[in-house]
């Protein structure tokens, strides 16, 4: 009977069994061999090498490709990624002078679904460099139920394929950043499980340092305890809604305005959002503890999406939901056409049931469910989507969201 001549088994013990001139080998051995051949080229990997870094107006065009209105939020982001990356070639650069520079960390503060995580998401898939998004809720103190803080590393190795030396110069996202804020302003003489004690564990992963991580499922290093990762190059960008935030800053713009000559000042804030004023004692009464706001130096805001935003996250955006539905529909060789109106439609919908952008996809889903079923199977070219039909379609297929 033919065996692998690596391990042993016989051909009923592996899925496929190769053969050569002198021998066989099974498919888990092979796979045991890529694994040794990319361990031993991992560090000789041309990772090291620089960068082709863009610089921020580059890094900006690209996120206005994906990403509707939110300018400053992208300008600050696009400036932050380059200043990052810089920092992490400047050793290549030979400089004499010895100048240190800070890790330039992110947070971005906006109601949810502004597009927060699609802005760092576009940063990682432009830059080609491992991203993960975790959702700070999760997170725990070691010691108590849910996922240590190291997770989050574990989940970036993962995203890089365990290659350490990627992983380390990869983002991390972390969402909802906002819940983990202590309650209240003044700080606890106990440590209350969920915010404080975590964001202390975070302070050690954001100012860059070296982090035990349990491999935790890759089955590449089934025996290691441990992986090594240093966190000094992972740029980290938080994301929060901060529910209630523009209250305080609100109290503050109010408290600061005193005077004449401050009182023609005030005139000129944009009551109405007033997120754009938000500076980070506004996140230190909110309650993320300044050690904290120190390591994120970098701080921007999201505008909530109005109705002409909506709009025009349905079919201006490089890969736009109508965009996505338009294609396809092509690959049954349908032309998908939705008129103007249906589009408005569906955005007033949008914003009625207050979901904002993650509203326009479920909604467009219930549109077109039906057609989806029954369009491969017929012979049709075209298929027309009215205000009337869209409204028809919505109505009846989806009556909780109606009701
Ligand atoms: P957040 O992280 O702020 O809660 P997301 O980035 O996850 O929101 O946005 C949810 C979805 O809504 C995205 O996948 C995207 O399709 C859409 N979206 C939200 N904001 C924008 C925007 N400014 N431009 C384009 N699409 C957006």
């Amino acid at each position: 009977m033919d065996k692998c001549s690596f391990c042993g088994r016989n051909k009923s013990q592996v899925n496929i069994l190769i053969a050569g001139v002198n021998g066989h080998i099974c498919d888990k051995c092979i796979e045991q061999a890529h694994d040794i051949l990319k361990e031993e080229f991992q560090d000789k990997d041309n990772f090291n090498e620089e960068f082709k870094l863009q610089k921020p107006k580059e890094i900006k065009n690209f996120l206005d490709q994906y990403v509707i209105g939110q300018d400053d939020a992208k300008r600050y982001l696009s400036v932050a990624v380059y200043n990052h990356y810089k920092r992490i070639n400047k050793k290549n650069y030979n400089n004499k002078e010895d100048v240190d520079i800070e890790k330039s960390n992110i947070i971005m503060v906006g109601e949810t679904g502004t597009g927060k995580t699609l802005i760092a998401k576009t940063i990682a898939k432009m830059l080609n460099v491992p991203f993960t998004i975790v959702d700070a809720t999760v997170l725990t103190e070691a010691g108590y139920v849910g996922e240590d803080i190291e997770s989050l590393l574990t989940r970036l190795l993962q995203s890089a394929d365990y290659n350490v030396k990627k992983a380390e110069k990869g983002i991390v996202f972390i969402d909802e950043i906002d819940k983990i804020a202590r309650k209240g302003d003044n700080p606890s003489i106990t440590r209350d499980v969920s915010g404080e004690g975590v964001q202390q564990g975070l302070l050690k992963l954001l100012e860059g340092s070296i982090i035990n991580v349990p491999p935790q499922g890759g089955r590449k290093h089934p025996d290691q305890k441990y992986i090594q990762v240093n966190t000094k190059d992972i740029l980290f960008i938080c994301g929060g809604a901060f529910d209630g935030i523009e209250k305080k800053i609100g109290q503050r713009l109010n408290t600061k305005v005193v005077g004449y000559a401050a009182s023609k000042n005030i005139h000129k804030i944009d009551r109405k959002n007033l997120l754009k004023y938000i500076a980070p004692q506004d996140l230190k009464a909110f309650g993320l503890i300044p050690e904290i706001i120190g390591r994120l130096p970098v701080l921007t805001y999201l505008n909530p999406l109005d109705r002409k935003a909506l709009r025009n996250i349905l079919t201006e955006p490089k890969n736009s939901i109508i965009k996505q539905y338009t294609e396809l529909f092509k690959m049954d060789k349908i032309d998908l056409i939705i008129d103007n109106d249906a589009l408005d439609y569906i955005v007033d919908k949008a914003i009625e049931y207050k979901l904002g952008a993650r509203g326009l996809r479920s909604i467009c889903e219930s549109i077109m469910i039906n057609d989806m079923f029954d369009a491969p199977s017929k012979n049709i070219k075209k298929l027309r989507i009215t205000k009337k039909y869209a409204q028809q379609q919505l109505e009846q297929n989806n009556k909780e969201l109606i009701a």
